[in-house]
């Protein structure tokens, strides 16, 4: 999948208020993750290099929540309250995009890989090297 084309794709909030795109190939795979705040927003997860990201619009309207370690930066819209994408703590030098918040038809979801976010510590040794 490493080889295959990427261009930008676009994506956003749900009033509009913030725009992002990320350089991603056609088909992605996505990470659901089951811990206490990806269950309940329903994310699906790619994770990029902080170069595969951009803000379009809408940066001033962004606002952060942060709990537990810290370390992840849960940025969502100031306006409408949709997270489209954040700084995980699985790669706090990056970026994860909520597959859900790009437009129709940019890319598509190949498959969905769960992560035990629950357990996060186990999860993310384990995981090493699989991404
Ligand atoms: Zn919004």
């Amino acid at each position: 999948m490493a080889e295959a084309p990427m261009r930008w794709r676009i994506g956003g909030c749900h009033c509009g208020a913030v725009r992002f795109e990320v350089l991603a190939p056609d088909e992605v795979e996505a990470k659901e993750c089951n811990c206490t705040i990806c269950r309940k927003a329903g994310y699906l997860h790619l994770i990029v290099e902080k170069e595969r990201f951009r803000i379009v619009q809408g940066a001033d309207k962004i606002a952060t929540y942060s709990f537990n370690t810290g370390t992840a930066k849960h940025h969502f819209c100031s306006v409408c309250g949709v997270k489209s994408f954040y700084v995980p703590r699985s790669k706090p030098d990056g970026y994860s995009v909520n597959l859900r918040c790009l437009d129709d038809g940019e890319v598509r979801v190949a498959r969905v890989v769960p992560f035990d976010g629950r357990n996060w510590e186990q999860a993310f040794t384990a995981a090493q090297g699989m991404v």
